[in-house]
């Protein structure tokens, strides 16, 4: 509560923050609210996450402590407003914290990034105040967890093909399909589900609905085996005759698309904190490494080749940060910043799988066994280019945006 408590006195500077010039470049840079918020998370992560995230992974293990405690330090929703339990802050802060935590455990940081994003981002913005406190209060506290039902197995980056339905009768709906690859499926109370409401207008036809997970007719698909953030749940969302109130709906009908297109807008920016977490902590894992074991005579970190490995890998880590920090500090003045969210998730998911990977070659066989954490961070990085969009979506959401700009 301490924590919470002082990041709520953190964000009383936050017109401060937003009246600045908003170009901060190092973690030294910036104002003393965000280097509080890095501390405590490094803090958080080098205490609690890291030395346990290998142990999660190996069992597949949902680290629900350390979930109860980001809900205590106020990381469960962070740029929400504190009536509605929230650390109200910025998402600057949002995507310095996801890199702390992710740095100390990725899977620990999808269920962060999920419940401040993808579950309480559209809640925040579309709900209506009761929703908010029925929905969102207890979530960004931390006491319950929620997931975002966008894919099928039908579709995923084709997302406005959804074939999950909702048909009114009444002052209800009733929900049929099934979302596929849900994060946080296992252990989430409620889902944020995308149903089309009306076929004949194709996306323009989905809607957004709050659904709890415990409603009858509701179930979860087995626990997919994935190849890392094994910690997190992922799984299917499978509605049969599922009725809700109307009263769920979020926003109004036909604007689930829209709800869905911004959510990752904003998410991508978490993803890429996730990712530049991964990164660094392969450098972190590297640079020690390379101090210590010696070949030849001397450390290997006085190899050339050794130092050019580690000099790309900071330069791929660092270049991808300041792309999030832009991204985050758009977004938090209220500007356009699809094209720039899209540019840092695709940057810093390629520097978290180069910087996994060449921490492994770094590692030599060191690297290839599970006691280093180099081979947990080269699986943990892969899906950073995958889930809130792949690689190839970010590539056609940039080239999109930048040939609006010139037509
Ligand atoms: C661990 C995990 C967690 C996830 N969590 C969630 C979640 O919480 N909620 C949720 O809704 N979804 C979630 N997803 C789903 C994820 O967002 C999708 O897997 C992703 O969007 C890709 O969709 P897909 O798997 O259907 O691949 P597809 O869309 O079938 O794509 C297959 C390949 O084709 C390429 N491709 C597709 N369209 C184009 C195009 N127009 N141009 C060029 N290339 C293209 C893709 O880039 C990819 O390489 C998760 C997935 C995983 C694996």
């Amino acid at each position: 509560m301490l924590a919470r408590a002082a990041l709520r006195s953190a964000s009383r500077t936050r017109l401060t923050v937003k009246s600045a010039v908003r170009s901060y470049l190092t973690h030294e840079q910036l104002p003393e609210e965000h280097q509080m918020i890095h501390q405590m998370c490094r803090k958080f992560a080098d205490e609690e996450l890291a030395p346990n995230a290998g142990k999660w992974d190996k069992n597949h293990e949902y680290p629900e402590a350390a979930v109860n405690k980001m809900g205590e330090l106020g990381l469960m929703g962070i740029s929400f407003s504190s009536d509605y339990g929230g650390a109200d802050l910025d998402y600057l802060a949002y995507a310095i914290a996801m890199e702390e935590v992710s740095r100390g455990c990725a899977s620990t940081g999808v269920v962060m990034s999920v419940q401040n994003s993808l579950y309480g981002g559209p809640v925040d913005k579309f709900g209506t105040d009761k929703q908010k406190e029925e929905f969102l209060t207890p979530y960004a506290m931390g006491e319950k967890i929620g997931c975002f039902g966008l894919s099928e197995p039908g579709n995923g980056s084709d997302a406005g093909a959804a074939s999950t339905t909702a048909v009114k009768n009444g002052d209800t709906y009733t929900i049929n399909g099934t979302k596929a690859w849900i994060t946080n499926a296992h252990d989430a109370s409620m889902a944020v589900v995308f149903a089309t409401t009306d076929k004949s207008l194709k996306h323009k036809g989905i809607s957004a609905f709050l659904v709890p997970t415990d409603s009858e007719g509701f179930s979860l698909g087995a626990k997919e085996d994935k190849l890392g953030i094994c910690a997190s749940s992922t799984g299917n969302l499978i509605m049969e005759d599922v009725v809700v109130p109307a009263s769920n709906l979020l926003g109004e009908e036909g604007m689930g698309f829209k709800i869905a297109m911004m959510t990752l807008d904003a998410g991508r920016i978490g993803i890429a904190g996730q990712a530049l977490g991964i990164a660094s902590a392969s450098i972190d894992c590297a640079v020690k490494y390379a101090l210590e074991r010696k070949a030849f005579g001397s450390p290997i970190s006085k190899l050339q080749m050794i130092q050019d490995k580690l000099a790309k890998m900071a330069l791929a880590r660092d270049s991808a940060r300041l792309l999030t920090w832009r991204a985050a500090m758009l977004k938090d003045t209220g500007k356009n910043y699809t094209k720039e969210a899209a540019m840092a998730k695709l940057a810093a998911s390629e520097a978290a799988t180069m910087c996994a990977h060449q921490a492994i070659q770094v590692l030599g066989g060191m690297g290839y066994v599970s006691d280093m954490p180099a081979e947990r961070h080269y699986r943990d990085a892969r899906i950073t280019e995958i889930y809130e969009g792949t690689s190839e979506v970010q590539h056609l959401v940039i080239a999109g945006n930048l040939l609006k700009e010139y037509s």
